[in-house]
């Protein structure tokens, strides 16, 4: 089998050794006669594949004791609806930065529980640039203060983390968790969907600060309660066993590599070797302002709708997929998760210089 490179932005291109383990163990895991796909969930061997999976992201994130980490159903898009409902509290409001298409959703979910501010947000500059921060005064009312690290249609990336004081920071990582060093104590609640850096879809990971438990809505349904979850373990009701299983994989995989400052240094490499080209050539250009390009998700253009078609095609024909930008958008966009040999980017790249050098005017 020859392995394509898949630009997909999530689900996404998984580290092939991981592909090689779950694969020899589908059947049997471990000598026990079994796969992990018919394990219960109750059971000696599958919990202590869930505790592993935890220990192991409490140890590449540096979470400390005082957080608990949720393995949850529902993707983020379900997070969007259990933020507030678990933190809204009796203040009622929170405070949300617009930065494209996530953020945008997560605000739109979180205005059916309470009021919510849109304290800054950079529509006016379609999206290209993060919004200064330094004037935004919070209400006093103020439950919680949420941005979207990473937005990955638009390829804009927070490059630190918000200096807001006073209420609970919160953020969406789906698409840069464990991409980068991550200080978790500057936060209340991180969550991020697991189809991009953790693993595969059908779960999604919520580090919460222990004392913002308990203050979940009466009409809170029972599944999205964080304290509840928290006091079962993530075991309520069946978890998702099969996606936590690899995630553990994949953070064992990311051990191997160094952890997350080994990867994010070669973050920074192919991210910029991509950006490198683009900039450097008239054919091709990137939209997001250099100050706050995302080093995961990487849109591009071409100025020319039947040529992008084109490029899509013909990216394919060459063993590259998945380069569309996202639908609704249009246009390119390469992601470039943890897991994304550096060789995929550099023929990517050969590909761009190929492609511009048969249809450049
Ligand atoms: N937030 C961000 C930043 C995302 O990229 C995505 C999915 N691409 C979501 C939320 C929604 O995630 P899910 O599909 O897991 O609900």
């Amino acid at each position: 089998m020859t392995r394509i490179y898949n630009f997909s932005a999530g689900p996404s291109t998984f580290p092939q050794e991981v592909l090689e383990q779950a694969s020899s163990e589908l059947l049997e895991w471990h000598e026990k006669g079994l796969s992990v796909l018919e394990m219960t969930h109750r059971g000696k061997d599958f919990v202590g594949i869930a505790q592993k999976a935890e220990a192991d992201l409490r140890d590449l994130l540096g979470i400390p004791s005082h957080y608990k980490v949720l393995f949850l159903q529902g993707g983020a898009t379900t997070q969007f609806a259990a933020v507030p409902l678990n933190l809204l509290g009796a203040k009622g409001r929170a405070a949300y930065v617009l930065t494209g298409i996530w953020a945008e959703k997560a605000i739109r979910e979180a205005e059916k529980y309470g009021e919510i501010d849109v304290v800054a947000s950079s529509e006016a500059e379609s999206f290209t640039v993060i919004p200064d921060l330094s004037g935004v005064r919070l209400d006093e009312r103020t439950a919680y203060f949420h941005y979207t690290s990473n937005e990955t249609i638009g390829g804009l990336e927070f490059q630190s983390i918000p200096e807001i004081k006073d209420v609970p920071l919160v953020t969406d990582a789906s698409s840069n968790i464990l991409s980068r060093s991550l200080e978790v104590n500057r936060f209340g609640l991180i969550y991020a969907g697991a189809q991009k850096n953790l693993g595969p879809a059908g779960i999604t990971v919520v580090i919460v600060r222990e004392d913002l438990l308990g203050r979940a809505r009466p009409e809170t349904p029972t599944l999205l309660d964080y304290s509840v979850q928290a006091k079962n373990e993530s075991m309520l009701n069946t978890p998702p066993t099969y996606s936590w299983y690899l995630l553990g994989l994949v953070l064992e995989w990311l051990k191997k590599q160094g952890g997350v400052a080994a990867i994010e240094t070669r973050n920074i490499r192919k991210a910029k070797k991509l950006y490198d080209y683009i900039d450097a050539s008239p054919f091709y250009v990137s939209p997001v302002d250099p100050r706050f390009r995302s080093r995961m998700n990487v849109p591009f253009r071409l100025g020319n709708d039947a040529l992008e078609k084109s490029f899509i095609e013909e990216a394919k024909d060459a063993g590259l997929i998945n380069l569309e930008g996202h639908r609704s958008v249009g246009g390119l966009r390469a992601s470039i998760y943890n897991a994304q040999p550096e060789a995929a980017v550099d023929a990517l790249i050969n590909f761009l210089k190929y492609f511009e050098g048969v249809h450049a005017a």
